[in-house]
């Protein structure tokens, strides 16, 4: 393939631009920003439990004690929360003034539109931010991480998932390395359990909704492992319980993405995947010797819908968004799934 090339994603409708022809060096990227520090004051170390506020939830092998070392994963609020807990007084939004910015009989002053609400709407961001540690040791990338304990770090993302089932959206997002966004480098997981449906989740429910409707039950995400398994060629691994591949609209080299065999709506209810996921990250450190920089999150159900697939997305930083993607919202991507799908099956 060399003519740039538009493709619609097929969960979101949203396109991307392949442009191979774009990398002047298609086959070398950063992988790394930020090189990790160790874990010298790390706070997500077993056995420096005071320097996180107290855990809200744990799993440990014999026992011990809240906030003590033995313990497998490890559950506690965020130190610099995006959301607030609880219900807080209103913020008044009609009470902003021009202040320094004009002076005293400024025409905009005696103005009344600026004090309608819906022209700058805004209310308390109220929810859950918790960090679950996914390991007491110190790793700086989940691929290093052994299966078993792997295996409990997602078990503990469903168990959490599931503890803030009331809220609207539960939305799971793990980044690795300072270049991704992480600000500390031990292996941890965000959760955010929010009082909104995301624009992007509201629009896949959409989609797979009317899917549902126009194939008189058929599931959009099922339809698309079946094809990409006959297709074959973004295909890079399945097991009995999930499949790997890259997405047919890969906004970024390397994307991937992790889909159930069996379509099912809630990651938190379901169990599979975590082996997928696991193989998906260690691909990514084989192919570049060492994990990149990346950013990964789980699409699950928001409450209460009945039409809905969770996956699991990677997004690996190995190329910037600039103004074009900024401006338009539609990403290019130099380096085509099929072309990634067939070096990281190389990797297996
Ligand atoms: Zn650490």
């Amino acid at each position: 393939m060399s003519a740039p090339e538009l493709r619609i994603d097929q969960l979101t409708g949203l396109p991307a631009i392949l442009a191979p022809g774009r990398a002047d060096r298609p086959d070398s990227f950063q992988t790394r920003v930020s090189e990790p520090k160790g874990p010298d004051n790390c706070p997500f170390c077993e056995g420096r439990e005071d320097r996180t506020p107290p855990e809200v939830y744990a799993t440990r092998g014999e026992g011990g004690g809240a906030d003590t070392p033995g313990w497998t994963t490890r559950v506690v609020p965020n130190l610099y929360p995006a959301l607030s807990e609880g219900a807080e007084a209103g913020v008044d939004s009609t009470s902003g003034e021009a202040g320094a910015f004009a002076s005293a009989g400024d025409p905009l002053l005696q103005s009344r539109r600026a004090g309608e609400a819906d022209l700058f709407a805004s209310r308390p961001a109220t929810g859950v931010h918790e960090v679950i540690v996914n390991a007491p040791r110190h790793a700086t990338a989940m691929a290093e991480l052994d299966e078993a304990q792997f295996a409990a770090a997602v078990e503990t993302w469903r168990e959490r998932m599931r503890a803030h089932g009331e809220a609207a959206y539960v939305q799971l997002i793990v980044n690795e390395g300072g270049g991704a966004g992480a600000s500390l480098e031990h292996t941890h997981a965000q959760l955010y359990a929010l009082d909104f449906v995301p624009a992007a989740v509201a629009r896949e429910r959409e989609r797979a909704g009317a899917y549902a409707e126009r194939t008189a039950g058929g599931s959009l995400l099922s339809d698309i492992l079946v094809e990409e398994v006959r297709r074959k060629e973004r295909l890079v691994a399945i097991d009995e319980e999930a499949a790997l591949i890259c997405p047919w609209a890969s906004r970024s080299p390397f994307e991937l993405r992790v889909l159930p065999r069996t379509a099912t709506a809630s990651f938190a209810e379901d169990t599979a995947g975590a082996a997928m996921i696991h193989t998906a990250l260690r691909l990514l450190a084989k192919r570049f010797d060492g994990s990149p920089e990346l950013n990964l999150w789980i699409r699950t159900a928001p409450r209460g819908t009945e039409h809905f697939h969770w996956h699991v997305d990677v997004a690996s930083r190995l190329s910037v968004k600039a103004a074009f993607e900024f401006a338009t919202g539609v990403d290019i991507d130099t380096y085509p799934p099929e072309r990634a799908a067939a070096d990281l099956r190389e990797c297996l």
